[in-house]
């Protein structure tokens, strides 16, 4: 069973507005803000409204909000202006990929070239 909001999570918190953010998008499932740490000029992370702990979670497997988070994630690329540059989309899980937060994000970085293979 999902949680819906889980009091301890500060990205749970920041969908509720009860910490702040910079937001830039968000509908009835969905909620996009901008990474306090940058890594590059572009940095937003995208999370569901529903406390989902990461994309290894069952809960994560609904492909409806799967699309949801990557459709978001494409058309906040192209406001931001880097569709055409291009950009990453990532999910960071457990100890090895430096997941730090424990609800559910996709990461969209950009605006400068990325390098590959990644740190
Ligand atoms: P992870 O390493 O778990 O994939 O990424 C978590 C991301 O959340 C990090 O890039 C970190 O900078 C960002 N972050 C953590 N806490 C906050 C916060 O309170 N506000 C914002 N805007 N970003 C946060
Ligand atoms: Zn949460």
């Amino acid at each position: 069973m999902a949680l819906e909001f889980d009091p301890a999570c500060t990205f749970c918190r920041i969908v509720a507005g009860t910490i702040p953010s910079a937001g830039i998008y968000a509908d009835d499932a969905v909620f996009a803000f901008r990474d306090r740490n940058p890594v590059a000029p572009v940095h937003v992370l995208v999370v569901p409204r529903q406390h989902i702990p990461g994309i290894n979670s069952p809960l994560a497997q609904d492909g409806v909000l799967l699309s949801s988070l990557i459709r978001v994630a494409n058309q906040i690329a192209g406001s931001e202006g880097i569709a055409g540059s291009g950009y990453r989309l990532l999910w960071n899980v457990g100890p090895d990929a430096g997941q730090s937060v424990f609800h559910l994000h996709l990461h969209l970085i950009g605006g400068r070239p990325l390098g590959w293979p990644p740190g």
